[in-house]
C-alpha cells in the first residue's frame, strides 16, 4: 500500500511518499513562506506560480527520497479542497495527469481531513495502542478552527462538525496581530517565543459567548449533560474581536514607535528570529505582557470549547493539529488539562503540524482499502467542508 500524496491547498507545494497509511517514506514540503511575508500574507496569484514551479521538482525529489518509482505506487493522492482555487488546481492536474500517466488509482483527499490523520499516522508509526472512539479533533491553521468529533467504522472514518470559527481563523489572528506589533511573518513563532517573557494576566482579554447556532444547524446531545433544546452552549469560536482589543489597546497605550523600531530593524535585517535576544530587546514589557495576554486568552479559549465539547459528546481522547498546534503553550496547557480529566491528548510532531503532503497520503488511506476512488471529474473545490454538521 504505497501512496504518493500531493498537497498545493494554500502556500506549500509539498508531496510524500505513505506505506499503508503510517509510515512515510519521504516527506517533502517547499514552502512560499519567505515569498509571502513581504506581503504579510498569501498572495494567490503567486501562490499558484509558485506552486507550477515546484511541483515536479517537488514531487520528484519525494520519489528518489523514498527511493520508489512511479510503477511501485498503488495509488495517487491529492489535496482537492479547501483552499485557494487556482493553487488546488495546480496539484489536482498534475496528480491526474501522473494518475493517468501511470495507470495508478487517483484519491481525492479533504484537507482537514489530512490534518487530523496528521496525528493518527504518527499514533500508528508509534504502534500505541489506537485512541478510544470517538475523538474529538481540533484542527487549528492560519484558515480554519473547526472542532470536529471523529468515528471510525471498519477502516473509514466519518466526521461532525460540531464548532467553527464564525469570523477569523485562530491563525489568522496571530499572524494579524503580530503585523500589527511589528514582529515577523507568519505570526505564530513569534508570538509563541516572546510570550513566555511576558505576564499572562496583565491584559484581561475576553471572549464572549457565541450565539447558538450550533443548535440551529441541529446538532444533538448525546450525553446527560445536554443542554436543553434552543439554548446553552455553543463550540463556535470568534477571533475577530480580540484582533480589535490588541488594536485598541495599542492604540490607548501609546506603543506606536516600539512597533515602528520592530518594523525597521526586520527590514534592515530579515535574519532577526522571534526566538532571539535581539528580538526581545526591541519588545518593552508592556508590549511582552500584552503579547503574553494574547496568547494566554486564544490557548485559554481554545482549550475550554475543546474540552466543554469533548465532555458533552463523550468523546474519549483529544486531537490537536494544523499550524496553531505547534503552538508551545497550547501543547502545555491542552496535555495538562487532559491528564486532568483523564483524557489522552495527542498532536503531530512539529514538521507534521503545518500543511504536508505525508497527512494527505496518510488520510487517502482508508479511502484506498476501500476503493474509494476519483475519477477523471475530480476537480478543486475551495469552499470544500468536512463532515456533517
Ligand atoms: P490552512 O489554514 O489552509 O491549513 P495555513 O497555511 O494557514 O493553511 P498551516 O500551514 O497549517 O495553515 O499553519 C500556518 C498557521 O499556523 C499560521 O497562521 C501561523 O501563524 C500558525 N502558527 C505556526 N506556528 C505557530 C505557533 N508556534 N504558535 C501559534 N501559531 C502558529
Ligand atoms: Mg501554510
Ligand atoms: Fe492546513
Amino acid at each position: 500500500g504505497l501512496i504518493l500524496g500531493i498537497e498545493s491547498s494554500c502556500d506549500e507545494t509539498a508531496a510524500a511518499v505513505v506505506r499503508a497509511g503510517s509510515d512515510a517514506l519521504s516527506n517533502v514540503v517547499a514552502s512560499q513562506m519567505a515569498l509571502h511575508a513581504n506581503y504579510g500574507g498569501v498572495v494567490p496569484e503567486l501562490a499558484s506560480r509558485e506552486h507550477l514551479r515546484n511541483v515536479v521538482p517537488v514531487v520528484r525529489e519525494a520519489m528518489a527520497r523514498a527511493r520508489v518509482t512511479f510503477d511501485d505506487l498503488d495509488a495517487v493522492a491529492v489535496t482537492e479542497g479547501p483552499g485557494l482555487a487556482g493553487a488546488l488546481l495546480v496539484g489536482i492536474t498534475y496528480a491526474k495527469a501522473l494518475s493517468f500517466g501511470v495507470g495508478k488509482p487517483l484519491i481525492g483527499v479533504n484537507h482537514l481531513e489530512g490534518h487530523i490523520h496528521a496525528v493518527l499516522m504518527e499514533a500508528r508509526q508509534r504502534a500505541e495502542a489506537p485512541m478510544e472512539l470517538p475523538l474529538l479533533a481540533l484542527v487549528v491553521s492560519g484558515g480554519h478552527t473547526h472542532l470536529y468529533l471523529a468515528r471510525q467504522s471498519g477502516e473509514s472514518w466519518s466526521y461532525r462538525n460540531v464548532g467553527r470559527t464564525v469570523d477569523d481563523a485562530a491563525g489568522e489572528a496571530y499572524d494579524k496581530v503580530a503585523k500589527l506589533l511589528g514582529l515577523g511573518y507568519p505570526g505564530g513563532p513569534w508570538i509563541d517565543a516572546l510570550a513566555v517573557r511576558g505576564n499572562p494576566r496583565a491584559v484581561p482579554f475576553q471572549f464572549g459567548q457565541i450565539k447558538p447556532r450550533a443548535h440551529r444547524e441541529g446538532i444533538s446531545f448525546p450525553n446527560k449533560k445536554a443542554p436543553p433544546k434552543g439554548e446553552g452552549p455553543t463550540f463556535d469560536f470568534s477571533f475577530s474581536g480580540i484582533k480589535t482589543a490588541v488594536l485598541r489597546y495599542v492604540e490607548t497605550h501609546h506603543m506606536r514607535e516600539s512597533i515602528e523600531a520592530r518594523r525597521v530593524a526586520l527590514a534592515a535585517d530579515p535574519e532577526l528570529r522571534p526566538k532571539s535576544d535581539a528580538m526581545a530587546a526591541l519588545c518593552d514589557a508592556r508590549t511582552l505582557d500584552l503579547i503574553a495576554s494574547f496568547q494566554y486568552a486564544v490557548v485559554g479559549n481554545l482549550l475550554r470549547q475543546t474540552f466543554a465539547a469533548a465532555e458533552v459528546f463523550g468523546a474519549r481522547g483529544v486531537v490537536v493539529s494544523g499550524g496553531v498546534a505547534a503552538n508551545s503553550e497550547l501543547r502545555r496547557r491542552f496535555k495538562a488539562e487532559a491528564d486532568k480529566r483523564g483524557l489522552p491528548v495527542a498532536f503531530p510532531s512539529l514538521s507534521l503540524s503545518t500543511d504536508n503532503a505525508a497527512m494527505i497520503a496518510a488520510a487517502a488511506w482508508p479511502k484506498f482499502v476501500a476503493g474509494d476512488f476519483a475519477g477523471e471529474e475530480l476537480g478543486a473545490t475551495p469552499q470544500l467542508r468536512l463532515g456533517s454538521v
